[in-house]
């Protein structure tokens, strides 16, 4: 091998997963710096029949410039050989075999596909949710649109203090006019809209300076047009460690600046808003209390210590009990196992070297590579995906002037056609999510939104096939927006 990427034979990518790791690896392969003359083709798979992974199914519906990257991802996608094989899912579509026999090399790109849980009694109970569910819900995912959250309660509890925590408190607490301009899947437009919560209660096991909020996302919950943000002045005094540590140059100064700003909501008389968003901090849940669902919370406090370089909660004795009808765990997302390739249980992510992926005594799996969430863990922005990339694929071409990478047997796209022609005939092509696009875009116009989505698979590939036979699909129906304790014992440190 060696002569791949030649005129003669290109090199044949695959990447599996189409979110911001899987295109950014896309656009920097197809258009590296360091092999400016490579011959390459890139085929991009998603087990979803729309592309961008969480761009469409995480980032809050209300952050529409967010989403906006895409427009990136649309350039790599125009490229002449770029293609998109949508409703294709590695493990039941396609095997690591297959994908062997038809390409050089092979980048793994699928996220971070399901939750950490809390391991707290009373977590199974109804009315306890993973934020994961709950964000791919509001954003119309198609395995997560039959879930019913019953929001008639008056206190939600979310538990978490990072960007996908304030997400979702934010999403709680959204009027049904801010709700109706967003792209939030129909059927949880009404649900939200006409949701009886009056508080959302956000905890946070650790203190003011240790939150992960970005500096944006928490000035945000101090801006709701319906819903007050509150903070008790006594629950945000730094302790000690913590003060040294924010002096130090060790703290960033996106730290310095939460403690400012959550020291503003606490001086902050409540304006009398509909809702009130109240942030708590160095409490832990115990146990989620209820019969047949969730009818309160009990959470411990902590104080934090000095542990292993760093500062851990620390339980105490002083318990307290919140009444609350639903509750959101929103402490990370957590990567799940491929078929044929190995996994670091504890971190649940693929075990690699800047990219490779190993295998059990430590050595690079011939052509199998991993980029983003499951390559680090479930961190970081959508950029941090970009760097990420260039990284993984600077080590897929040192493969490639190596001689080091996989020997496909056949490695024509034809030949991979015919395979998906018989393996998964309802895949979806670029064009089809092209037409899923302007569907979807056509829907939301008339009512000031950026789109109303489709939220069932055969709507989806309905939507995608009309296109490919020249048959006009049906537009999704878009919905005007109407008139408005357990015994204390040893402390446990997370
Ligand atoms: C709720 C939430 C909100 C966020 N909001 C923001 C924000 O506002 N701003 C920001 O910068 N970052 C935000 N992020 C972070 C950002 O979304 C991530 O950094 C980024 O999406 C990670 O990219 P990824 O490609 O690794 O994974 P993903 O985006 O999860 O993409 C993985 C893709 O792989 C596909 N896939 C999975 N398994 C298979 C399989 N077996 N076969 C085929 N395909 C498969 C999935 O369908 C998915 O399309 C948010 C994250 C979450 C969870």
């Amino acid at each position: 091998m060696g002569s791949s990427g030649t005129p003669d034979q290109p090199l044949r990518v695959a990447i599996v997963g189409s979110g911001p790791s899987g295109f950014y690896a896309a656009g920097h392969l197809l258009k590296s710096k360091s092999h400016p003359d490579l011959n390459i083709q890139v085929d991009v798979y998603d087990r979803l029949p729309t592309p961008w992974g969480l761009v469409r199914g995480g980032v809050a519906p209300d952050h529409p410039n967010i989403k906006a990257v895409s427009r990136v991802y649309e350039k790599t996608a125009a490229h002449p050989e770029f293609r998109f094989y949508g409703n294709v899912e590695y493990g039941r579509d396609v095997t690591h075999e297959d994908l062997h026999a038809r390409y050089h090399a092979v980048i793994y790109a699928v996220g971070a596909q399901t939750d950490r849980r809390m391991g707290i009694p009373g977590e199974d109970l109804p009315g306890s949710w993973a934020a994961t569910e709950f964000v791919a819900w509001y954003n119309g995912h198609p395995d997560y649109r039959e879930l019913e959250f019953d929001l008639s309660s008056e206190r939600a509890i979310v538990i978490g203090n990072g960007n996908v925590a304030a997400d979702v408190a934010r999403m709680l607490a959204l009027t049904r006019e801010e709700l109706a301009q967003t792209d939030v899947a129909d059927h949880a437009l009404d649900v939200l809209a006409e949701s009886g919560i009056k508080e959302i209660v956000v905890l946070g096991r650790r203190g003011p300076a240790q939150v992960a909020f970005t500096n944006p996302e928490l000035l945000e919950l101090g801006e709701m047009t319906d819903a007050d943000v509150v903070v008790d002045p006594r629950d945000i005094e730094v302790d000690p460690l913590s003060r040294r540590w924010l002096e130090s140059e060790a703290a960033s100064a996106a730290a310095r600046k939460n403690v400012d700003i959550l020291t503003g909501y606490a001086g902050r008389a409540p304006a009398g808003r509909r809702r009130r968003i109240v942030l708590r901090f160095m409490v832990s849940p115990l146990e989620l209390l209820g019969e047949d669902h969730v009818e309160g919370i009990r959470i411990c406090r902590n104080e934090l210590r000095e542990q292993d370089g760093g500062l851990r909660a620390c339980s105490t004795d002083t318990i307290e009990e919140l009444g609350c009808g639903i509750v959101f765990r929103s402490i990370g997302y957590r990567g799940t196992p491929l078929e044929g390739l190995p996994f670091e249980e504890r971190r649940g992510t693929i075990p690699n070297e800047g990219g490779r992926i190993l295998d059990e005594q430590g050595g690079p799996l011939r052509g199998d590579y991993v980029v983003g969430w499951i390559k680090r863990g479930p961190t970081g922005i959508i950029g941090t995906n970009k760097r990420d990339a260039q990284e993984t694929v600077d080590v897929v071409l040192a493969d490639l002037d190596a001689g080091r990478l996989n020997d496909p047997a056949d490695p024509s796209r034809e030949t991979l056609e015919e395979l998906l022609a018989e393996r998964a005939p309802d895949h979806v092509t670029y064009t089809g999510w092209e037409a899923i696009d302007s569907v979807e875009k056509a829907a939301g116009e008339p009512h000031g939104r950026p789109r109303v989505k489709l939220t069932r698979t055969e709507e989806l590939l309905e939507a995608a096939r009309a296109r490919a036979l020249g048959v006009k699909p049906a537009r999704p129906r878009a919905r005007r927006p109407k008139r408005p304790a357990p015994a204390p014992g040893k402390p446990r440190c997370r």
